[in-house]
């Protein structure tokens, strides 16, 4: 299996590095994120290292998801969540900053802090170029 012996996630997946593991599979760990945006906010990540969206393989990016809404699903019994964002970043310039793919699971509450990091617009005539530029 790839490791990455600098990364801090793959020193988690090998037992080097503490974590608060709340679930496990053949493919994945999730465990609670140190510094919560959220009460309950957790990472699932791969035990395989793969630096982010572009890398990761398509089995482990599927199990990743998995884990992901069978934690969600949890959510709301377990936390009283009343909603819950899945939020992965790729590359630096989107705030990546741990280089092992991981997807945040954050649970939602009507009272928390979190709010939507852009302001939406720009369409017309750039939409078209981005479709066009992007059309598979
Ligand atoms: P990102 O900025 O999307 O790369 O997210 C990295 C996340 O990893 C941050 O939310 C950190 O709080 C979290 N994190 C970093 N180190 C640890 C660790 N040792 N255990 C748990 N979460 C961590
Ligand atoms: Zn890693």
């Amino acid at each position: 299996m790839a490791s990455d012996p600098d990364c801090i996630f793959c020193k988690i997946v090998a037992g080097e590095l503490p974590a608060r593991k709340i679930d496990e599979d053949d493919r994945t760990i999730t465990f609670m994120d140190i510094n919560p945006g959220t009460h309950g906010h957790a990472l699932v990540i791969p035990k395989e290292h793969s630096k982010d969206l572009l890398e990761i393989g398509p089995d482990d990016l599927a199990a990743v998801v998995q884990a992901a809404q069978r934690l969600a699903r949890r959510m709301p019994e377990a936390l009283g969540a009343e909603g819950v964002n899945l939020i992965n970043s790729c590359g630096s310039v989107a705030w990546q900053t741990v280089f092992h793919f991981h997807m945040h699971v954050m649970p939602r509450y009507s009272y928390d802090t979190v709010r939507l990091p852009w302001t939406p617009g720009g369409g017309g005539e750039r939409l078209d170029q981005a479709a066009e530029a992007l059309r598979a």
